[in-house]
């Protein structure tokens, strides 16, 4: 298991068009793209902040993950991304590890990366997503 670098910072917001004014006109970062994930519920947004992405998620469904965070915790930080290598293996290792996983198998999140996600009950409360740019 070899994590390379934090690959995105995933933050839940109520309106991604406030949370985007807010990012672009008092934190001067730009918005380069929006991208809507069916699978996941969620609308996101991305900013660079140097080497590191911001995703803000915006919940499309109150049913979706997004949602149910929101709802239970309010706004704030919901997850935290390293970029890996081999992230089929990785997860094999980890479970065999004893780290509970919520995808047993990578699936497709935003920017076409393949994506899976530790349970946080494991990772000392934070929810930790593992991505892999595809080959
Ligand atoms: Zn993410």
């Amino acid at each position: 298991m070899k994590i390379k670098h934090i690959e995105h910072i995933g933050i839940a917001v109520r309106s991604l068009e406030s949370a985007i004014k807010l990012y672009e006109s008092k934190l001067g970062l730009k918005c380069y793209a929006i991208e809507e994930v069916p699978d996941q519920k969620v609308r996101t947004a991305f900013f660079m902040a140097g080497q590191t992405k911001i995703e803000l998620l915006e919940s499309t469904d109150p049913e979706g993950p997004i949602g149910k965070f929101l709802e239970k915790k309010g706004e704030g930080v919901h997850h935290i991304a390293f970029a890996t290598e081999g992230l089929q293996e990785n997860l094999d290792e980890l479970s065999q590890k004893g780290i509970r996983l919520i995808d047993n198998n990578p699936r497709k999140g935003a920017e076409g990366l393949n994506i899976a996600f530790l349970h946080p009950r494991d990772t000392m409360g934070v929810l930790t997503e593992l991505c892999e740019k595809p080959e």
